[in-house]
Formats: structure tokens, C-alpha cells, sequence
């Protein structure tokens, strides 16, 4: 039996899903059942990597939505609009969607799924995050048996790379920022990347997949990392860390009802620990479950073949559902979204966490003891004080904190800034 596939864009994932449909031999033979039907694209007079018959590649994307011979409308435009609008409208026409887009997914999940769940069709998204990495069919059926008591990622390769970067050339983020444009691994405008927004939607995903609970994307405490700089990268090597901009979903392991904490933010992170050594543009997603323990998902986290290799595999999947069993036998649970309620989400405040905070203070006397009564005044206990040398007429002191509540470390600061000896914080960093 054959089934027929609409592409919505022919851009790197497009063309990566394209080549794959296209070259079936030596793979799933499973790919042998299945054609492109239909491709819509913004432009029919670029040059394309790959080549279809006339008639198959349109610029009007609804008519490949709302075709009847079409089975699976898979979504590579990007962007939010109109790739919502299709995946609603395709949804609609009682077509399975698999889509790679997480920006849709995070802000718009709830709504695409509570029609996806009446219409009786999949929307499946393993290239919505981690790229070519296999996570979201673990975190839905392979790891299912489990309490997640964690989710943390690295799932930003732009980022990674340019930490990365400056770790290995002690250079500042501008430059190495300039450096990753011209070589085509961020953006033009990189605000997506850089100010954590990718990360933020990609952990939303996982922690509903792993927590059993919708997310709202703005629950999500998103911090960047243009503030890292070239001495704190030094620092965190000096103390036994390096600096990685994590994705983190954390719960407590009990009731589905319980609160979680979800962020996205520069954090130091021991060199002993896993994801210290994943560099340049590779991802990886530590998931921490009772009673596996730890385990880690690492590989290329973007790239058209690896992105590509996650949209087949969610095409493939439907297509053995739909030869297997039919369409009216019902969603499977274990690939369909099921979740009812909402996650209770911590506020920042509330956290606890280590902290690493580097001051500039004015060389006078009993400026360390200052910063340990304010410190302790709040229940802030100090692990380690470290004064690092000394910047002009000013000396530079570090501070690593034991876990501690976020809103009372806050509170100390603001103490702190006000302390006569005190000149600048530069960094403020926590520390996993
Ligand atoms: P891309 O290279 O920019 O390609 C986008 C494609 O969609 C192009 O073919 C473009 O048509 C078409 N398109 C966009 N807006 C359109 C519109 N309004 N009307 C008609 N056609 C439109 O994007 P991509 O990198 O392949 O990314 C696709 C999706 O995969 C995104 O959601 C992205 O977040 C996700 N993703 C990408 C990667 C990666 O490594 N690139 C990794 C993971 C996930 P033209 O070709 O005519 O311009």
C-alpha cells in the first residue's frame, strides 16, 4: 500500500527528507510505500538539490494541506505563521502531521493537539529538538516506565559552539559570535539562539513528554548568554567547571501534580559531570529517572541528514501504524498526546540552586567578611570564597555558594551592592 506525503518546504530539512524518500535502497523498506505527492514552497524558480516531475511543487501551500489524496503533511517551513494555521488546517483535513518545528510546538502544543486528539490523527515531532538525536520517542514510550526526576540538555548547538569557542580561544563572545555567523553555524539575527529562546521552547517540549503535563512556554525562566564573558570562562576553569547554557526540567520524582522547575541559562558545570565534555555544535540530553538512573542522548542537534533522519523515522512510524492496524483503530497512547492538566511551575524565586558570583571591590579592609555576613544573614552558605587577583586598583573576588534559595541569595546581593567596598558584580552564574 502506498502512501502519500505533502511537503510544506524544500529548504535544508526539506531537501534532507526529500533525498531520503527518494533514495530508499539499503534503508526500512518500509520507505519503498511511500511517495511525495506534493512539495510548497515560497519560490518555484530557486535552484533545488533535488528535482520532481512538473506538477509536483507548488507555492500554494494550502492546496497541499487540503489535497485528498494526501496521508501526512509534514511541516519544514518554520516560523510560526503560517505554519500553525497549516498543521491546524491539515489536522482538519484528517491528515497525520509530522512537523520539525518547536517554536509552533511549544507556543501552540496545546491547541494542535487537543484537534489532532478530536480528528484522530498523530502529530509527531522527533526533529522538533535534539535534532537528529532520538529523545522525544524515548522520553513517550522506551523510558515510560519510569519517574523523570530530571530533564537537562544541552540543546542549543549555536550556543554550545560559541561557549565552546571561547573556551578553547579565551575569546569574547562578540568575537566568536562573528566568527560562528561567517562560518554559517548562528543566524543573521541570532536572538533566538543567543538569548536561550530555542533552548527554552525545545525543554518545554521535553519536560510535557517527560512531567506527563502540558507547559506553558512563558513558564519557562529563559536567561542567554551574551553576559558570559571570556574571565568567568577562566574563573570556572580555574574551579574545576566549564560554562554550558543549559536547558533544565526538574521535578521531584513523585506525583505528576508536583511542581516543577523549568529554566534556561548559563550554568558552571564540573568537568567531571557528562555534559562538560559535549562540545562545538552537538547536543545532548541527560534524562535522570526512577529506577533507570542516568542516561544520556548525544549527536548532531541540527544539519539537514540528521534533522532529516528524525522527520522519516516520525513518517515511518505512521505509516506502520496506518498498514498495521488502520486508521480506526483509535490513536495509539504511547505515540499521541494523552496529557489533560497543566505542570505547577516553580518561580525562579523559589529554587535552589549554586550560585557563582564574581565581585569588584575597593581594596579596603574586611571586604571578604563583609560579603560573608550578607551572605549568611540570609542563609546563603558560602562553599567557596576565592579572590582571584586584582583588576587596576580593584580586586576581584569569587564566590561559589552550597544549594541555596534563589530568593534569598537575590536578596543578599541587593545587600551587597550596596556595601561600601563593593564596585561592580560583574557575573552572576549558577552552578549545576
Ligand atoms: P529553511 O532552510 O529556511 O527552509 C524553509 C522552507 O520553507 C523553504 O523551502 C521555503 O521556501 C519554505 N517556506 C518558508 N516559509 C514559507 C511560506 N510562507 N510560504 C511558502 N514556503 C515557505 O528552514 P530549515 O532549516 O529547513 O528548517 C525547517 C524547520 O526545521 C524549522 O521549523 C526549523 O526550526 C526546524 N529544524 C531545523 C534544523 C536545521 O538544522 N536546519 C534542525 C532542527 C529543526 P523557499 O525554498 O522557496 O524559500
Amino acid at each position: 500500500m502506498a502512501f502519500k506525503i505533502g511537503l510544506l518546504g524544500l529548504g535544508t530539512v526539506g531537501t534532507g527528507t526529500a533525498q531520503i524518500i527518494l533514495d530508499p535502497a539499503g534503508r526500512n523498506p518500509l520507505l519503498q510505500d511511500i511517495t511525495i505527492h506534493k512539495v510548497g514552497v515560497r519560490s518555484l524558480d530557486k535552484p533545488r538539490q533535488v528535482q520532481f516531475l512538473p506538477g509536483i511543487m507548488t507555492t500554494d501551500l494550502e492546496a497541499v494541506v487540503n489535497d485528498p489524496d494526501i496521508d501526512i503533511v509534514v511541516e519544514l517551513l518554520g516560523g510560526l505563521e503560517p505554519a500553525r494555521s497549516l498543521i491546524l488546517q491539515a489536522i482538519s483535513q484528517k491528515k497525520h502531521v509530522v512537523t520539525a518545528n518547536k517554536a509552533v510546538i511549544a507556543r501552540y502544543g496545546d491547541e494542535i493537539y487537543e484537534a489532532a486528539n478530536q480528528a484522530g490523527v498523530y502529530v509527531l515531532l522527533e526533529a522538533a529538538v535534539g535534532g537528529g538525536i532520538p529523545i522525544i520517542k524515548p522520553l513517550k514510550q522506551s523510558l515510560g516506565a519510569n519517574r523523570i526526576t530530571s530533564i537537562i540538555g544541552i540543546i542549543n548547538g549555536t550556543t554550545n559552539y560559541i561557549l565552546t569557542q571561547m573556551t578553547t580561544e579565551g575569546a569574547d563572545f562578540g568575537e566568536v559570535l562573528a566568527e560562528a555567523q561567517k562560518l554559517g553555524y548562528a543566524e543573521a539575527d541570532p536572538t533566538a539562539d543567543v538569548d536561550g529562546l530555542d533552548a527554552a521552547d525545545k525543554i518545554a517540549i521535553l519536560a510535557s513528554l517527560g512531567f506527563g503535563g502540558r507547559v506553558k512556554r512563558e513558564d519557562v525562566y529563559c536567561e542567554g548568554i551574551r553576559k558570559v564573558s571570556a574571565a568567568d570562562i577562566t574563573y570556572a576553569d580555574r574551579l574545576g567547571f566549564v560554562i554550558k547554557l543549559l536547558a533544565i526540567a526538574k521535578g521531584t520524582g513523585g506525583e505528576a501534580s508536583d511542581r516543577l522547575q523549568l529554566r534556561v541559562h548559563p550554568t558552571l558545570v564540573s568537568k567531571t559531570h557528562p555534559l562538560a565534555s559535549i562540545n562545538g555544535v552537538y547536543n545532548a540530553v541527560l534524562v535522570e529517572g526512577n529506577p533507570l538512573g542516568q542516561v544520556m542522548f548525544y549527536g548532531p542537534g541540527a544539519g539537514a541528514g540528521p534533522t532529516a533522519s528524525a522527520v522519516v523515522s516520525d513518517i515511518m512510524n505512521i505509516v506502520a501504524i496506518l498498514q498495521s492496524s488502520g486508521p480506526n483503530n483509535g490513536l495509539d497512547p504511547l505515540l499521541s498526546c494523552v496529557h489533560q492538566h497543566f505542570c505547577q511551575i516553580t518561580p525562579i524565586e523559589q529554587i535552589e540552586t549554586r550560585f557563582y558570583a564574581r565581585f569588584l571591590t575597593k581594596d579596603l579592609p574586611g571586604v571578604i567578611g563583609h560579603l560573608g555576613t550578607a551572605f549568611g544573614d540570609h542563609q546563603v552558605s558560602l562553599e567557596s570564597v576565592v579572590q582571584i587577583g586584582f583588576q587596576g586598583e580593584q580586586a576581584e573576588i569569587v564566590v561559589v555558594t552550597h544549594n541555596v534559595c534563589e530568593g534569598n541569595f537575590r536578596t543578599a546581593l541587593d545587600e551587597i551592592r550596596n556595601l561600601e567596598a563593593i564596585a561592580d558584580i560583574p557575573s552572576i552564574l549558577r552552578v549545576l
